[in-house]
């Protein structure tokens, strides 16, 4: 009886208190960019509560017992988004050997130090679309906990056929064995069942590997490689689940066998010729570019000596021609989402790709859009990410002048917010 009466005296007193005080942020914003593709907006308040956004207001706003963030001198806009990350690794000479000497439980923290590195970079949302599906998973729902400092990450499974671009190649046949994924498939109801299981295990999106890849240490081409029905399998099992899938394509045939299966984007497109652009602009399709990933490997190729010769060439080759492709792409009015391809390029270099994308022809506004607007679309957030807007997530950074004028300026990230909680300052 008595414990009734004082939870029923709790409960009054929690009435009488109301609902609990939400904290207040206003961000005062010399220039803000809050929806990329309008004009920027000059000295602006951003009100933000808990994790989102719940006004943007002409002036510079104060409030009692609100938190003031001065960036009167600063551009600010929404926090980046990079649609084709890998968090687990760096592209380097010592990557067999680390592969080797290093414990599963090192390479995740390794993982959760170059997931660090890409928020301070200003890039607040990333879809990692290749790791050890179980580790960047739990990655994803710890820093989601709050547990670690990284951006939101949309996580891929991934499925692929034996011998091509996402299966082990390189290594020797008993190793083969041990690392051999178990969504390697073949034919279309293998496939479906692999489909199935990287759901099942907790994917968010599916990835798979239409044509070669330059990585791939076999001489087995850049052209496609996966089979129609496979393909159309693949992206029927992942609708039926409410998952869209995006393939790693490099030349036309593979891309457009993608495109006629359904899927959601198109990583590379380094040969994007006439078909695929007409396929893509009838699907809606994202080309997700990954410049920054072309140029470094064929980089690397020249400067460093570690690639397998198989490698070398393949990296030459379309890391060569992955700007060409893109330049037609987007100038016939292909959708485009931001991506790099990052663990090739280092992590944190991430904005590198925007500075790539602006010298291939595109507008430094169009380039923004695609690292937001179009980002969020391609994830199906657009409702809580892409601008700084009521309603959505305060995914909030700011650089010193404007990317409008010198895209550089991403280079140079000093502000980043996400959802909220202030990572960088
Ligand atoms: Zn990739």
């Amino acid at each position: 009886m008595t414990h009734r009466i004082a939870v029923s005296i709790l409960v009054s007193l929690l009435l009488l208190a109301g609902p609990a005080q939400s904290e207040v942020t206003l961000v005062h914003a010399g220039q803000l960019l809050a929806v990329p593709g309008e004009a920027p907006l000059s000295d602006m308040t951003i009100i933000v509560e808990n994790d989102r956004i719940t006004g943007v207001q002409r002036g510079f706003v104060t409030a009692d017992d609100a938190t003031v963030i001065d960036l009167r001198d600063k551009f600010v806009l929404p926090g980046l988004m990079d649609m084709h990350v890998h968090l687990q690794g760096e592209l380097g000479p010592d990557n067999d050997r680390d592969q080797l000497k290093m414990s599963d439980q090192l390479m995740q923290m390794r993982s959760a130090y170059y997931a660090m590195n890409t928020l301070k970079a200003g890039f607040t949302t990333v879809r990692d679309v290749g790791s050890s599906p179980q580790e960047m998973y739990a990655l994803r729902d710890a820093i989601n906990k709050g547990w670690l400092h990284g951006p939101r990450i949309i996580a891929a499974g991934g499925v692929g056929i034996t011998g091509g671009h996402a299966d082990i190649s390189g290594v020797s046949p008993e190793l083969m064995e041990m690392f051999t994924s178990p969504n390697v498939c073949d034919g279309p109801y293998d496939c479906r069942r692999a489909a199935r299981n990287v759901i099942k295990y907790g994917a968010d999106l599916i990835k798979i590997t239409s044509t070669g890849g330059v990585m791939t240490e076999r001489a087995t081409g850049t052209g496609q490689q996966m089979e129609m029905d496979e393909l159309r399998e693949i992206v029927k099992a992942a609708e039926r689940m409410g998952r869209k899938v995006a393939s790693h394509a490099h030349h036309e045939d593979g891309i457009v066998a993608a495109l006629e299966a359904g899927v959601a984007s198109i990583e590379h497109g380094s040969y994007t010729g006439p078909r695929a652009i007409r396929l893509f602009k009838e699907t809606g399709a994202y080309l997700v570019p990954t410049l920054l990933a072309g140029k470094t490997v064929a980089t690397l190729a020249v400067e460093a000596d570690f690639m397998a010769p198989e490698v070398r060439e393949k990296a030459i080759r379309v890391g060569n021609d992955m700007a060409g492709s893109f330049e037609k792409a987007h100038k016939a009015g292909v959708n485009v989402a931001y991506g790099t391809d990052s663990g090739i390029s280092p992590h944190g270099d991430n904005a590198q790709e925007a500075v790539l994308m602006v010298e291939a022809g595109m507008s430094e506004m169009d380039v923004i859009v695609t690292a937001t607007l179009n980002a969020a679309d391609l994830i199906d957030m657009s409702d809580s990410l892409g601008t700084i807007e009521p309603g959505k997530f305060a995914d909030i950074i700011a650089v010193d002048n404007s990317p409008l004028v010198n895209i550089e300026a991403l280079l140079d990230v000093n502000f980043v917010m996400k959802g909220g909680k202030i990572y960088k300052q």
